[in-house]
Formats: structure tokens, C-alpha cells, sequence
């Protein structure tokens, strides 16, 4: 066997990620070695209570409440934790003592990622982040790496695995989204408190630092636009399937050009998704990432965005690249922010609307429809009536219109969705929705 040199490794949280993560550290130390360089020696877990079950049988005598005794003197640190606090002091602890980090937070790096990649600098040692967006899948390398060459120029995510469950089982199903809900929390698949997800929160994050990484740019998470799911109806799935779309919430991070001075956009919302694309065939609680660049074209890629052992993938790939680091010495990676590109407010963004109304079925309302779309410079470019027949005799036929607008910049296309709902001939704004990746 190898005589490698040993490199002391501290694991801060054994929760469903790091319990999977010690695991493999333990079972498969030796291969490890060899692809490392270097014998990935366990120190310590450090957890809130040493006496929690685990999902995986763990050496008692590892477990430890001490984790910045078992900090000081690490070489690599992997935090498992999540949260913003102690995650970032502990991370900051690491760093400052020479240790590479290894995290999964995106919460914490699209808050204080700037702070942690600077102190990371400051000492020429690197912060791994794999599994930070969509876990298993392979797309902080290949964003940072392996497109170094090349020049990104749109990234659309399916980020978020519990909105994918439930959206693909109201689009396979005809189902609600209350009830879809009810049995994705029965089941495991969304939190008791499903807001981060069904609310965008988490994919917002994702899409921070993809966008960070993609474009070489600081992308704080308030300059992420972010809507959620919760609005979305049966009927709008229907609808959408019927003009041959699927509704998925997407990440998109955008460079913009138009002949001005570069910009990004970063966004998260449900939106339009030919069902033909390959977004649109992304099912279950499966996360995929499409990535357009110059030189490249498209690439997709694809597969588990959660799940302890899957994520713990990720995560033990990004501990070899920490332990190959550590051993050629030199400083680390470091986050390029040398591009520095304003991003912009969602309102500048050119998309296509789908808008779904009721109205009353009368001579001129066509008319009057278009004209208030043109006042803002919106332009229809598909349009599907249907009579909604009248409920009894004392009542009106209504139609129902739905409206495919040329692209237009998303605050043109706004105020064109509120003149409709003021005016009198529209007797309901049935939905909204952008369209992507036509
Ligand atoms: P988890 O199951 O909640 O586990 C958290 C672990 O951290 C627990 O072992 C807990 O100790 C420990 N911990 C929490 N606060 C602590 C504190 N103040 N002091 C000491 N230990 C503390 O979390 P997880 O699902 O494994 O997620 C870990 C990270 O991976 C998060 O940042 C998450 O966003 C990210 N991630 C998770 C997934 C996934 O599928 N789960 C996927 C991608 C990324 P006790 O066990 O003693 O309570």
C-alpha cells in the first residue's frame, strides 16, 4: 500500500448529507487515497447532539459538540451543517487556519459568498461548492472549468426538485396543487414548511451562484427576481399542454447584449417550456441544468439535485479536488468576479407572454384587446378563442382568449396585463406566463 501522506479532514454535520458523506469516507478510504494523493483521515464529526439516531452506523467515538476544537488544525473542512450561523463563523475558522472548505450551503454562499471567497483568498486556499446547486449534478465544475474557454450566454435550471415533483404530477395527474402538495410532504418529497421551495427561495439561491459563476460577476440574492409556484392551477397546466407546452420553474441567468453595454439578468419563475425541448422532459423530483454558450452550443445536464448519498457524490468529489490542491500547494482556485456585469432589474428582460383571459363575447373586443396590447408596443403573435357557453338564459357568452405576444421587455408586457384587467370588455385575467426556451 502507498505510503500517502495524511491529510486531516473535520466533517461539521452528519444530518442526511453528511452521515452518507462520513460513510463513504470510511468505506472507501483507500480508493479515495489513490485518486487523492493523499490518506482523507476522518478527525471528527461535529453535530448538536451525539446521541441523535444516524441513517448510517458511525464510530460513537467520532462524534463531537466541539467544532471549532475540531477546526483548529484541518486540513480540509467539509460543512454539512446548513444555515447561515454557525456555518459561516465555522467556515471562516477553517479558512483562516489554512484548510481548504468543502460546503453544500447555498443559502449561506448566495449571502456571504463573497465574504468566504475573499477570506479563502486572503490565505490562497479554495471553497469547493459541488453539490451547492443541484446536487449531484456536475455543474460548478463544468461552469467553472471546463467552460473557462468559453463565453456563457444563457443558463436555464430545473433547480429545484420538490417544485418538479409537483408540477410534473399536476401535469401528469390533471391534479391540484393543494392536494399534489399534501402527498409530495406525505411522502418526503417537500418540508412540513414548503415555502423555501414552492416560493422559489431555494432555486433563487441556485441561480445566485450560478450566475456568479457563469458570468464572472457578484450577483447578490436580492438582484434575483424570484416567483413561485403556488399560483399555479390545473387549468393552466392544461392549458399550457394543450398549446403544447409543459410549466416548469425555471432559473434563468441571461447575458444580455441588445447592442448596449453587457448586462446579466438572473430570474427565477413558472414558465412555458416546449414539451419537444429537453427541459420539458425533465420528470419527478429530477433536476436538470441547460446551458447555452458561444462556442459550445447547448449542453444539458441532468440528474439527482437532492438526496443524502447522491448529494454526498458531489460533495466527496469536490473533498478529492481539496486533498490534490493541498498537496500540489499553491493557492486556490478563487471566485472571478472580473467581469463585474450590472444586473438588471426583471423589468428589462425581453420575453414572450402567454396571457389567458375571459371575456365578454361581443363585436370589437378583438379589437380593443389588441389595441391596448399595441398602446404599450406589445404585439400578438398567436391567438385561440374559444366560446365559454352562457350558464343560464339570464346570463352572457363569454370566450376565452389565449394571447401569444411577440417578445417585449417584461415591463411593457406588465403594463399591458394591467390595462387588460382594468378594461371593461375583459371580464378575468385567467393566467399569466412567460415563455422560455423556444
Ligand atoms: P440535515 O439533515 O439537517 O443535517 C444537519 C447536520 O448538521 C446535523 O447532523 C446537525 O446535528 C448538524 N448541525 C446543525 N446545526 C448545528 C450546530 N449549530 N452545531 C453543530 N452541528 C449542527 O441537513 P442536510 O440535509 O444533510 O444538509 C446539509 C447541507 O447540504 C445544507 O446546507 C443543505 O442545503 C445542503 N444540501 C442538502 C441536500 C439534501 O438532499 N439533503 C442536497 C443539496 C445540498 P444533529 O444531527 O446533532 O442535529
Amino acid at each position: 500500500m502507498t505510503d500517502y501522506r495524511r491529510l486531516r479532514v473535520a466533517l461539521l454535520g452528519a444530518g442526511a448529507v453528511g452521515s452518507q458523506v462520513a460513510s463513504l469516507l470510511l468505506r472507501h478510504g483507500d480508493e479515495l487515497a489513490d485518486r487523492a494523493g493523499a490518506r482523507l483521515e476522518l478527525a471528527g464529526i461535529a453535530v448538536r447532539d451525539v446521541d441523535a439516531p444516524r441513517d448510517v452506523d458511525l464510530p460513537r467515538e467520532l462524534f463531537t459538540t466541539d467544532a471549532e476544537m475540531l477546526i483548529t488544525g484541518s486540513d480540509i473542512v467539509i460543512e454539512l451543517m446548513g444555515g447561515i450561523e454557525p456555518a459561516r463563523s465555522h467556515i471562516l475558522l477553517g479558512l483562516g487556519s489554512g484548510a481548504d472548505v468543502v460546503t453544500a450551503n447555498k443559502a449561506l454562499l448566495a449571502t456571504h459568498g463573497p465574504e468566504i471567497y475573499e477570506a479563502a483568498e486572503r490565505v490562497g486556499a479554495s471553497v469547493y461548492y459541488e453539490a451547492a446547486a443541484a446536487g449531484a449534478i456536475p455543474i460548478i465544475r463544468p461552469l467553472r472549468d471546463s467552460l473557462a474557454g468559453d463565453r456563457v450566454v444563457r443558463i436555464m435550471g430545473i433547480v429545484n426538485g420538490t417544485t418538479n415533483y409537483i408540477l410534473d404530477r399536476m401535469d401528469s395527474e390533471g391534479a391540484d396543487f393543494d392536494d399534489v402538495l399534501a402527498d409530495a410532504q406525505r411522502l418526503g418529497y417537500a418540508e412540513a414548511d414548503p415555502t423555501a421551495d414552492v416560493e422559489g427561495y431555494d432555486a433563487a439561491q441556485k441561480a445566485a451562484i450560478l450566475a456568479s459563476l457563469a458570468f464572472h460577476t457578484t450577483v447578490p440574492l436580492d438582484a434575483v427576481h424570484r416567483e413561485g409556484i403556488t399560483g399555479v392551477t390545473a387549468d393552466m397546466i392544461e392549458e399550457a399542454r394543450e398549446a403544447g407546452f409543459v410549466i416548469k420553474l425555471l432559473a434563468v441567468c441571461e447575458r444580455l447584449v441588445d447592442g448596449g453595454p453587457e448586462s446579466i439578468s438572473v430570474r427565477v419563475y413558472p414558465a412555458l417550456v416546449p414539451r419537444d425541448h429537453p427541459l420539458g422532459a425533465v420528470h419527478g423530483a429530477n433536476n436538470a441544468v441547460f446551458v447555452e454558450a458561444e462556442a459550445a452550443g447547448s449542453l444539458m445536464f441532468y440528474g439527482a439535485g437532492a438526496g443524502g448519498v447522491q448529494t454526498a457524490s458531489a460533495v466527496l468529489g469536490d473533498v478529492v479536488s481539496a486533498a490534490r490542491r493541498h498537496i500540489a500547494g499553491g493557492t486556490g482556485v478563487g471566485e472571478s468576479t472580473r467581469a463585474n456585469l450590472p444586473v438588471v432589474s426583471i423589468g428589462h428582460v425581453l420575453t414572450r407572454y402567454q396571457i389567458t383571459l375571459e371575456v365578454s363575447d361581443e363585436a370589437g373586443v378583438l379589437a380593443t384587446i389588441a389595441g391596448l396590447l399595441s398602446d404599450g408596443g406589445v404585439s400578438v403573435a398567436t391567438l385561440v378563442q374559444t366560446v365559454i357557453p352562457a350558464a343560464d338564459d339570464t346570463d352572457r357568452e363569454s370566450a376565452r382568449l389565449i394571447i401569444g405576444t411577440h417578445r417585449a421587455t417584461d415591463s411593457a408586457l406588465s403594463a399591458a396585463v394591467d390595462r387588460l384587467a382594468a378594461s371593461d370588455v375583459v371580464e378575468r385575467v385567467v393566467s399569466v406566463l412567460r415563455v422560455e426556451g423556444e
